[in-house]
């Protein structure tokens, strides 16, 4: 079983590169913050999570939690972890300095998140949800509730939660049924919500839940869901805690993985209703909550570029160290690694998570410059290119994470099957990503629809054009001329899905729907070769860049480019098929 090793080589390069460090810390709000500061803060985060958060991964598959007297409990070293995780400051990285955070960018805590993740990806939902619910409080939230709340979220002394999912409203949150009754300047909620990540615990001295419920007499629908905010325990106007609120969990779910990670039913009112504050305007609830799902879609992305690391970090410790066979070249018995398959599946891997890192911190660099850039017009920019490219990042790189920690199982042979070296736990792990924080059907038709025919494919234009250009300059680089040329290609591809998403989604009641998860893959697989290509442009041309980095780089750009971008015309094969194919056997003919 191997441990963790930051790739901070690669981190810090498209820290650097893709998300544009130089840029963002020319930005008012980051002045006095260098580069050198942030390169330094990128390896204390590696080496505590290497050190300190890598180890407790197996333990807490092992130990899981459990439910005893209404307490959730957790292993005593995730206990610890926490603990340390709060007190070295971690939790605030990217947080509002007014209310106790170092207010570095949210590329810088982009980065330390990827190694969180990497190092527990059970336990790293804990302060993701948290930073995502201040984030949400501090968007949506007034003074008093921001006075009252939001430091602690920031500083991770208390936790956050999402809780949106209820036995009947899935992806489909209009049919939420938590009922909200007002009570002078605050509410009564009443219901159950159901999957509720690390919903309780022990970790902290508080949680704040942020709740979807329906006051009494509001629309039906979505335009009837407003977002309260509701304490586990009451916190009085000097910030003391007092009464237990009447919300609880009833429950923890067994599942396949992230064993670590509670899932809790969660019970408000069974006495006289839970208090909860209204978050926003009334019945706004569910376009304010997107405030925290929107970061929350970006962390599970991230969440599957991670544990494909470590499923490729541990694949690669294995492919060395065992013997079978003979391999050319090799005298005696070759330890795997010298197997031409073995080698296709280890890049395979590796050129895929280094797409989807170049991807999700191109990506993590818009936070910034939509919050932060001098004019309007800048920051409406950053603000649609993040929103293009969520369902991309959370999408794709959480399908990929599941091909990736397959091969991981795959390069172990039998022994990746067994639960004894860990390969097991990440494929197991991985396997939430595509459900939790949106399907990735709900992903495909979020993209295809709201962010492609929503604007008749006008960002993704915009974006495919720069990379063309990009593309073009590329091909004057030498030992790129192949990758520019794939590239090109694949961008053509792209743009044909996305004017075929344009022109036929009414041709057929199904048009959209049945090609939208292929026409996702098909953007994330051009777009992570083109922001790969990109990488590999910038790692040549720059002298600063280590030799060894960079013919590394353009190695894994020509293997994507011929191994995993072929695939564009599969999925647009697939998405331009009359949907009538997919709908030809009536719905009847399924039954059992
Ligand atoms: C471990 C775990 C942790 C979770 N954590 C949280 C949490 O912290 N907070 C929270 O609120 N929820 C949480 N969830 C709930 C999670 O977000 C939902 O499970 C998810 O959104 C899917 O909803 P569902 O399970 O009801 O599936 P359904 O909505 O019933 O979907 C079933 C299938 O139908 C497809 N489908 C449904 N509607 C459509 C459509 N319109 N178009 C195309 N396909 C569709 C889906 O893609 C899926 O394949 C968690 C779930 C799990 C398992």
């Amino acid at each position: 079983m191997s441990n963790y090793a930051p790739p901070l080589d690669d981190i810090n390069f498209c820290l650097r590169h893709l998300s544009g460090i130089d840029e963002i810390l020319s930005l008012d709000a980051f002045d006095g913050i260098e580069v050198a500061d942030l390169e330094q803060i990128i390896g204390e985060a590696g080496r505590f999570a290497r050190d300190v958060i890598a180890p407790t991964n197996v333990i807490g598959d092992q130990q899981g939690v459990r439910l005893e007297d209404g307490k959730v409990l957790v292993p005593d070293a995730i206990a610890d972890l926490h603990a340390q995780f709060v007190a070295n400051g971690w939790q605030s990285v990217a947080g509002n300095p007014e209310f106790g955070g170092m207010g570095l960018p949210s590329a810088v805590a982009n980065a330390v998140s990827e190694m969180v993740e990497t190092g527990n990806l059970a336990y790293s939902l804990l302060p993701m949800l948290t930073h995502d619910g201040a984030i949400a409080l501090e968007a949506h939230g007034t003074e008093e509730q921001k006075a009252r709340f939001l430091s602690k979220l920031i500083t991770g002394e208390w936790s956050g939660t999402m809780l949106l999912t209820e036995p009947q409203a899935g992806s489909d949150l209009a049919a939420v049924k938590t009922r909200a009754v007002p009570d002078g300047d605050r509410y009564r909620i009443f219901g159950t919500k159901i999957f509720i990540t690390w919903g309780d615990h022990e970790l902290s001295e508080n949680i704040i839940h942020f709740v979807l419920a329906r006051v009494e007499g509001a629309p039906e629908g979505v335009r009837g869901i407003s977002m309260f905010l509701v304490p586990k325990f009451e916190v009085g106007d000097d910030g003391a805690i007092g009464e237990r609120n009447d919300v609880r969990a009833t429950s923890v779910e067994h599942k396949l993985g992230i064993h670590v990670s509670p899932t809790c039913v969660m019970s408000f009112g069974d006495d006289d209703g839970a208090i909860g504050y209204l978050l926003g305007e009334e019945n706004k609830g569910l376009a304010n909550m997107f405030t925290m799902m929107n970061h929350a879609r970006l962390g599970v992305g991230l969440q599957g570029l991670a544990v494909s690391e470590r499923a490729y970090q541990q694949a690669c410790a294995y492919a060395n160290d065992r013997v079978q066979g003979k391999a050319p070249g090799v005298e005696g018995r070759a330890p795997i690694i010298h197997h031409a398959d073995v080698r296709r599946m280890l890049m395979l891997m590796r050129s895929q998570i280094e797409a989807m890192r170049a991807v999700a911190y191109s990506a993590a660099a818009e936070i910034d410059h939509s919050h932060h850039a001098s004019g309007e017009e800048t920051r409406q920019a950053a603000e649609a290119r993040l929103s293009l490219l969520t369902p991309i990042v959370k999408g794709w790189c959480t399908e990929k994470s599941e091909e990736i920690t397959s091969l991981g199982v795959q390069i172990h042979g039998g022994m990746g099957y067994v639960e004894e070296t860990g390969a097991a736990q990440h494929y197991r792990d991985a396997r939430i990503l595509t459900i939790y924080e949106g399907t990735s059907g709900i992903q495909a038709n979020d993209f295809a629809g709201r962010k492609t025919l929503g604007d008749e494919g006008r960002e993704l234009g915009r974006l495919i054009a720069e990379l063309r250009e990009m593309a073009q300059e590329l091909g004057n680089q030498q030992g790129l001329g192949d990758v520019a040329k794939s590239i090109s290609e694949g961008l053509d591809l792209l743009e044909k899905g996305a004017r075929w998403i344009v022109d036929k989604a009414m041709s057929h009641p199904a048009a959209v729907g049945a090609a939208a998860f292929n026409y996702m893959m098909l953007a994330g697989t051009v777009l992570g070769g083109a922001y790969l290509a990109k990488a590999a442009g910038i790692a040549s041309s720059d002298e600063s860049v280590d030799e060894e980095f960079a013919a590394a780089k353009r190695a894994t750009s020509a293997f994507y480019c011929a191994h995993v971008l072929p695939r564009a015309h599969g999925y647009l094969a697939a998405m331009t098929a009359d949907p009538g194919i997919t709908m030809a056997i009536p719905a009847e003919a399924f039954a059992d």
